[in-house]
């Protein structure tokens, strides 16, 4: 078909599915094509001859004829001021259309006319509208969750904080027996709360990427004693054998996070089993460590092992009274993913499964001289002299607890709540303190500044001319954090830390220093009787 042939250039314009009209440069209308009056509702011949601003609403017709003229001067194929107006067409009858307009200028015996295709948008833009009023509320809800998210975050941290310490400085002052054993039991259950308020805030965060792991020195039989304390009454009330073949490893990873996936893994396993029982197992491999958690449980079918790592899948499973949220797995594989591990099963239905964890030969710490395994015999020796400690905190009943717990422990303790009473307590003492426990977010000075852990101990260091080892307590996991994660002889706890965990960093901390005077004098001996001289020396 030629476009050439007569009458067919006619009947294309003619008909054209857009409404398309020819304008000369004073504005007047020369040609309309049919699906103009189907648009505007004008028959062709009453709207020939009049001028464009006819089918525009009179409120516009003003823009319009400036935007007509501003054509004529710069005229090529584009749109009519999209950018700068919305632009709506008016009906015979009165109503309006949002409407789109494409203009291209056209010669014609030396006459400049311009081309305009108009169209109904309407629907685009109910649509875009939509989306928009869509987003609009998603964003509202983002916005309500973060803040819930926050406050949730820094309402529970602090009294779970001063629950953990105050209940661990109560087990240490417990003497008799059946009562040490119930705080006990009460202390692994508030520590697996704290952990789990972390891990419900912290999905969000997976989830966005915002949460990144803190990595430092983790013993792994640690992590598992905690973990088997806290099942064994599970598993003994659901008449199930729990099994634990554990090798001291000491890994470079993030405890909270470590135990977050194992205590996953060991709830499904118990939950999922109704006879025999759970083992976990350690094992060296050549690439890594493997770390299994066995179930004699009722299995999973291979159409639902690639699905159950899944957001909120669950296998519908008869006899299974404790339902989850089908979450869990996806928190293991998250984790994971940030702790450089993998996971993998093993299962078929009926015969039980095995989850493996493996990290890579990278995670392991080696024994060496600054590994933790080899400073544990200059722990034991300086064991009968405790580093003095410096508590800042702003938070009074944090403040308490943790005086009181450290001190329960043994420590010489003070604490204040500023930065500023924190650099003229430490001035005035002649810097007698071993380490420095501080809150990070320090609330404001006097001059209304604010202050935060990793400013004061640049101040307090100054102060010593040495480096100074800090704990930095935080509930906050944004980047402002970095700064600390940097610093030589600071660890960076998240709040909610249990005693144990506050502890194990202070000791470390103390004993690396101490370990590097006795790496200058050689000659000394870090036994309880030199001990003394060792702090001397440090101080
Ligand atoms: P849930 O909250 O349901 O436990 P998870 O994400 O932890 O959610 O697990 C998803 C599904 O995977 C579970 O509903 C269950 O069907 C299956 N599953 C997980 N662990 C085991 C296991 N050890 N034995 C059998 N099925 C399991």
């Amino acid at each position: 078909m030629q476009p050439s042939e007569p009458g067919l250039m006619h009947q294309i314009v003619e008909q054209s599915p857009d409404a398309l009209l020819v304008v000369d440069d004073s504005g007047v209308i020369v040609f309309a094509n049919a699906a103009v009056t189907t648009l505007f509702g004008f028959p062709s011949a009453a709207i020939v001859g009049q001028s464009i601003e006819a089918l525009v609403p009179e409120r516009s017709r003003g823009v319009h004829q400036r935007l007509r003229s501003g054509y004529s001067e710069a005229p090529e194929t584009r749109e009519m001021g999209a950018r700068l107006v919305a632009l709506s067409g008016r009906r015979s009858d009165g109503t309006e259309f949002p409407a789109e307009i494409r203009l291209a200028p056209i010669q014609n015996g030396g006459r400049h006319f311009v081309l305009a295709a108009v169209r109904d948008v309407t629907d685009r833009r109910r649509i875009s509208d939509a989306l928009g009023a869509a987003r609009a509320e998603a964003d509202s809800a983002n916005k309500a969750k973060s803040r819930f998210l926050a406050t949730a975050s820094h309402d529970l941290r602090q009294p779970l904080q001063s629950l953990q310490l105050l209940t661990a400085a109560l087990a240490r002052r417990m003497t008799e027996p059946a009562l040490a054993e119930l705080v006990g039991r009460q202390q692994t259950a508030i520590v697996s709360m704290g952990d789990l308020l972390n891990s419900l805030l912290d999905i969000t965060r997976l989830e966005s990427g915002a949460l990144q792991p803190t990595f430092s020195a983790v013993s792994l039989a640690g992590v598992l004693a905690d973990l088997e304390q806290q099942f064994e009454t599970l598993a003994a009330a659901r008449g199930l054998t729990l099994d634990f073949a554990v090798t001291d490893v000491w890994l470079r990873t993030d405890r909270v996070l470590l135990r977050q996936l194992l205590q996953n893994l060991l709830n499904n396993a118990l939950k999922f089993t109704a006879t025999g029982g759970v083992s976990l197992s350690v094992e060296r491999a050549a690439t890594g460590l493997r770390i299994a958690v066995v179930d004699t449980g009722i299995g999973i079918a291979a159409a639902d092992i690639a699905r159950i790592f899944d957001e909120y899948y669950r296998v519908d499973s008869p006899g299974i009274e404790s339902r989850g949220f089908g979450l869990g797995l996806t928190i293991v594989r998250q984790i994971a993913r940030l702790l450089g591990f993998t996971v993998t099963v093993q299962s078929a239905p009926g015969a039980g499964a095995t989850f493996t964890l493996e990290a890579p030969a990278a995670a392991l710490i080696k024994g060496d001289a600054a590994g933790p395994a080899a400073l544990a015999p200059l722990y034991s020796g300086i064991s009968a002299v405790k580093p003095g400690l410096l508590i800042v905190e702003d938070d009074a009943p944090v403040r308490e607890a943790l005086a009181l717990m450290l001190s329960s422990e043994g420590y010489p303790v003070r604490s204040v709540e500023s930065a500023g009473a924190a650099e003229a307590l430490f001035a005035e003492s002649g810097g007698e303190f071993d380490v420095v426990v501080s809150d990070y977010h320090l609330g404001s000075d006097e001059t209304g500044r604010a202050r935060n852990g990793a400013e004061l101990i640049d101040v307090l260091r100054r102060l010593a001319g040495r480096d100074l080892p800090v704990v930095i307590l935080s509930g906050d996991t944004t980047s402002a954090l970095e700064s600390v994660k940097s610093l030589p002889r600071a660890t960076l706890l998240r709040k909610p830390a249990d005693a144990a965990q506050l502890i194990a960093a202070i000791e470390q901390l103390f004993g690396g220093c101490l370990l590097c005077i006795k790496k200058k004098r050689p000659g000394l001996r870090a036994t309880g009787r030199n001990a003394e001289e060792l702090l001397r020396l440090w101080r």
